[in-house]
């Protein structure tokens, strides 16, 4: 699939396949280095560590219910009209290491005993099952200071009794490296005693807009002169896979200002540009990296966004994407998403990829990988999939109303209404609306 052209400005420019593209940047990209974090920073970060247990989880056998700690023997015979009566030696709330026994120091719950329980109560020696109050005539008898409980109900050993270790035992692995943090490991995590913990990092991505024409959100804009969105729209997308975007700013199509502009760049672990990497006169980007840096000038076989470079500037790696702004959000997808959950450390590094049924037909002339901004929806048991109107490489409006990337391959020349082809999830939200 790869080959050369030799463009209008005369500099070999590599024609390549997207999945080449995306192959040769991910070759450069490894997880950063772990650091460690305090635990309530690590959500959706991937441990770069493993966890054992240090201690069980619970560390001690606990009641379930509140209620009354007893031998389950004694409750054998226990009926609503014949409770089994046991004589209450002893209470014992949640966080004592001991029940407080009634009459001097025990050593066990002893045959025909019972001793009040709180959940969460070390379960006390002797007793091996907890009646609940509910089982009991605990809600009748209102006197203030109780000797004697009648049980309804007979319980079998073991019963509203949580034993140590029965969420996890001390010394086994709980978490391998590699385990992508949700809320419920942050839970193990605290339940273990670990406050800090060893992941790998999220990347800080600088975001550059070049062109003489592009002018900040909050500027007026005089003939000739066009907002910079693409920032915008990038920042989300870093943010939505887990990096830290930093805006640094746009530079004019001049080798000076480019060179600031990246200068204000230094120490990220990725740099994203947008525009100044096609066939035009002023697309001076594409000059200054290769001027720069080592860079790799392509033409992919995608549309929209053809024009991308990848290189390094001062050790930094460099994703230069389209201008145009939808070509840029895609390119993006294709290529500096997966490169940014990598140094994630993230192995799913590919979207989530369904089978629709087309309902227009779609061209798809020139042979390239044709990325058509669409929404998927269920009808009954089939997935259907329609493009949005507008398929302009500049119509931002056009991504917005879809949600999805419905994708045409290169050797077709046309998708036909009525066909199967795949789509691309890039939000999970995107599930419930197809899912339910
Ligand atoms: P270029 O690749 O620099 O030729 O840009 C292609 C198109 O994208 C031109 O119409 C630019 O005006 C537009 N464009 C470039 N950068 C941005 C940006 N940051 N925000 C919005 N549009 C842009
Ligand atoms: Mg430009």
């Amino acid at each position: 699939m790869s080959g050369t052209v030799r463009s209008a400005l005369g500099p070999i420019q590599q024609l390549l396949g997207v999945d080449e593209a995306r192959e040769r940047i991910l070759r450069d990209f490894q997880p950063l280095l772990p650091r460690r974090l305090p635990l309530l920073d690590t959500l959706g970060l991937v441990l770069a560590e493993p966890i054992y247990a240090r201690e069980s989880v619970p560390p001690f056998t606990n009641a379930a219910m509140d209620g009354y700690a007893v031998r389950a023997i004694d409750t054998l015979s226990a009926r609503r009209d014949h409770p089994v009566q046991l004589r209450i030696v002893g209470e014992a709330p949640a966080g004592g290491a001991a029940p407080r026994w009634r009459e001097g120091v025990k050593q066990s719950v002893e045959p025909g005993t019972a001793v009040r329980v709180m959940t969460g109560a070390v379960l006390p020696p002797g007793a091996d099952a907890v009646v609940r109050f509910e089982e009991t005539d605990e809600a009748s008898d209102q006197s203030a200071v109780r000797e004697v409980v009648s049980i309804y109900r007979p319980v079998r050993a073991g019963e509203n009794v949580r034993p140590a270790g029965e969420d996890i035992a001390a010394g086994t692995l709980v978490l391998p490296p590699g385990t992508v943090l949700g809320p419920a490991h942050l839970g193990i995590l605290a339940a273990l005693g670990y406050t800090w913990v060893l992941v790998h990092p999220r990347p800080n991505v600088a975001i550059l807009a070049t062109g003489d024409e592009v002018l900040p959100p909050d500027y007026p804009l005089e003939p000739g002169q066009i907002r910079n969105s693409n920032s915008y729209v990038l920042a989300a997308l870093v943010t939505q896979c887990g990096g830290i975007p930093h805006l640094v700013g746009i530079a004019t199509d001049h080798d000076a200002d480019l060179e600031r502009r990246f200068r204000a760049a230094a120490g990220a672990d990725l740099i994203l540009t947008s525009g100044g990497v096609s066939q035009g006169d002023y697309d001076r980007v594409k000059e200054f990296l290769r001027a720069r840096g080592q860079f790799d000038i392509w033409q992919v076989r995608i549309k929209p966004g053809k024009p991308m470079a990848f290189g390094f500037i001062d050790g930094i790696p460099v994703i230069a994407l389209p201008g145009n702004p939808v070509a840029s959000v895609v390119a993006f997808l294709q290529f500096a998403r997966p490169a940014i959950l990598r140094l994630l450390g993230r192995s799913d590094l590919e979207p989530i990829r369904l089978r629709a049924r087309l309902t227009q037909r779609i061209e798809n002339s020139g042979q390239r990988r044709h990325f058509v901004r669409a929404r998927v929806e269920r009808r009954g048991n089939e997935l259907v999939v329609t493009p949005v109107p507008n398929q302009g490489a500049g119509v931002l409006s056009g991504l917005a109303a879809g949600n999805c990337l419905a994708v045409v391959p290169e050797e077709w020349a046309e998708a036909p209404a009525g066909s199967e082809i795949e789509i691309e999830l890039y939000d999970t939200a995107v599930l419930r609306q197809i899912l339910l």
